[in-house]
């Protein structure tokens, strides 16, 4: 779970956390958005010294480029506020569907579409909710917001995330243990 309070430090978690874990991200935000407050502040950032101070993050040049990027479209265009909208939120470096979804749903409370990582993905195959291939994300979110009511969109996200991470992980599935392998129909057959 990443530690963010305000929708901009949020923002700045989520790119972060790209090919990451949410407990490197953790590490590194905790010292950033003491020495960050304000989307002015990223966007005046020196890149090579927010470089390394993301570095360990992972693709570090490009995540940084992201972040002040977007920062200096909020100041510019929306008063120095991350918009609350999907439109305005896919105008931003480094923000596709995923990144948005996740700020609309736990920044804003807006259930505007089904957040798909790597585990929704995973997940959501084997329980045969979907049919897609890993690069077709926006149509797995499409499908899964198809099965769903938009109320319980951001929850499911939430559940789906938290079995892939604690039960039906990429490599060994404890099937055997599974709360739900009784409505799974790959049980035991990953
Ligand atoms: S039964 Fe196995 S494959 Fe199915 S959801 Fe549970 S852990 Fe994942």
């Amino acid at each position: 779970m990443l530690n963010r309070g305000d929708p901009l430090e949020l923002l700045v978690a989520t790119i972060l956390s790209a090919q990451c874990t949410d407990k490197r991200v953790n590490i590194v935000t905790s010292e950033l958005f003491k020495k960050y407050r304000t989307a002015a502040d990223y966007a005046g950032a020196d890149p090579a010294e927010f470089q390394q101070e993301i570095r360990s993050t992972g693709f570090f040049r490009n995540k940084a480029k992201n972040i002040i990027g977007a920062a200096t479209i909020i100041v510019e265009r929306f008063d120095g506020e991350v918009p609350d909208n999907m439109d305005e939120l896919l105008s931003l470096p480094g923000v596709a569907r995923k990144t948005a979804n996740v700020v609309l749903a736990n920044a804003f409370g807006k259930n505007v579409g089904v957040v798909v990582d790597t585990h929704v993905m995973r997940v959501s195959k084997r329980l045969k909710l979907t049919s897609r291939e890993n690069n077709q994300g926006d149509k797995i979110e499409k499908d899964l917001s198809e099965l769903l009511p938009r109320r319980e969109w951001a929850l499911f996200s939430h559940l789906l995330i938290f079995h892939g991470r604690a039960c039906c992980r990429a490599r060994k599935p404890t099937c055997p243990i599974c709360p739900i392998n009784h409505l799974c129909p790959s049980a035991g057959k990953v």
